[in-house]
């Protein structure tokens, strides 16, 4: 088979894993408007998991478990990937008790007994989990050098309208443009997320295992410890798409700790104010092919709070949509 040139447009997450496996057989440059570590992607806290994209649909379920495997793998061996096993709780204090659908995906998953939420009060459901946790200080330098053993081209340059992009009737473009893709493509349902967080200090007293508390009455909460700081946060702001980091840092650190003895003892230093626009579209992740006047577009955007959990899993059904979309 010969190779041909893909474009991609844009090298978050989304764009860079794209980019490693097209590179296996194609020419790949990636497009990209700003700096690697100014994407949403560098943002992510990033823990697997399954949030702001729809659990009922079995592509996401698919795609979340294809990456799970890739990143499992990662945690095991290169630690220059910046991926390490993490476990923790997740706790809920609305809706009813329920199983969620991805539950045998991840290695360890247990639902928690009545006996053990009498340990978080407030909380009415749970589970206990263990998920890879993905530095992406780490991770997307080491996925960017990945791409470029591969022979991955890389140019700055901020595109306009996909129409540019096509150079002949045989090139296939990729949009991986996140929630830019509002203005690419005109895709008015994407809508931002913003989350802020915390980056904070790490002492030997602080915990081992992450603890998130969903819906806490002021606000998502989750401590989430990592090699070398520790998260803490966070908002889910719909429709807000100001960059300003404007949460109230002492709440913030308080809804925290409620269940963290860590964080009502210590008072930890802020490192970083971290504020990130989630790439959330309601109708689903776009991942399909669009022929248009110029030429064949495969769409791989609005992965919402699940970008880096579904990468490897959306990068694999991108890479049959443009072999599909090539001349025999
Ligand atoms: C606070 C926060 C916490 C998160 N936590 C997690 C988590 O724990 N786990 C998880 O899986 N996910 C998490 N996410 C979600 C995750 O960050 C996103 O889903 C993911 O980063 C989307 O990646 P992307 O590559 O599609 O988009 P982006 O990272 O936004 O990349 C888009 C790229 O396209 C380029 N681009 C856009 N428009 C153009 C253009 N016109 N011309 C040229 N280039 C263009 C940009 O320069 C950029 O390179 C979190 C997000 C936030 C904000």
């Amino acid at each position: 088979v010969s190779r041909t040139r893909v474009v991609i447009i844009g090298g978050g997450v989304s764009g860079l894993t794209c980019a490693h496996e097209l590179a296996a057989s194609h020419d790949v440059l990636v497009l990209h408007d700003s700096e690697l570590m100014e994407t949403t992607s560098a943002i992510a806290t990033a823990i697997w998991h399954v949030y702001l994209v729809d659990p009922n649909d079995l592509s996401v379920l698919r795609w979340s478990e294809a990456t799970l495997h890739r990143l499992l793998v990662l945690a095991d061996g290169d630690n220059s990937a910046g991926v390490t096993m993490v476990e923790g709780v997740e706790l809920f204090r609305a809706g009813s008790s329920h199983e969620p659908t991805w539950a045998s995906i991840p290695p360890m998953f247990r639902m928690l007994t009545a006996k053990d939420l009498e340990r978080y009060p407030g909380t009415s459901w749970g589970y206990e989990i263990a998920a890879p946790l993905i530095d992406m200080d780490l991770y997307l330098p080491w996925l960017e050098s990945a791409c470029l053993n591969r022979g991955v081209q890389f140019e700055r340059h901020h595109v306009t309208s996909l129409g540019e992009v096509f150079d002949g009737k045989d090139s296939v473009v990729v949009n991986c443009s996140g929630l830019a893709a509002r203005e690419l493509v005109g895709d008015t349902t994407l809508q931002p997320v913003r989350g802020q967080y915390l980056i904070v200090e790490k002492d030997e007293s602080a915990p081992a295992n992450y603890v998130g508390d969903d819906d806490h009455p002021g606000g998502m909460s989750f401590m989430i410890p990592r090699v070398n700081d520790v998260c803490i946060g966070g908002t889910e702001e719909y429709g807000v798409s100001t960059m300003e980091f404007v949460a109230d840092e002492d709440d913030m650190l308080k809804r925290a700790g409620e269940f963290v003895p860590w964080l009502q003892k210590t008072k930890p230093r802020v490192i970083r104010r971290v504020v990130g626009l989630r790439p959330y579209r309601p109708e689903g992740v776009r991942i399909e092919a669009e022929r248009t006047d110029d030429g064949i577009v495969v769409h791989n955007y609005g992965h919402g709070g699940s970008g880096v959990s579904l990468s490897w899993g959306c990068a694999s059904d991108v890479v049959n949509l443009v072999e599909a979309a090539l001349p025999s």
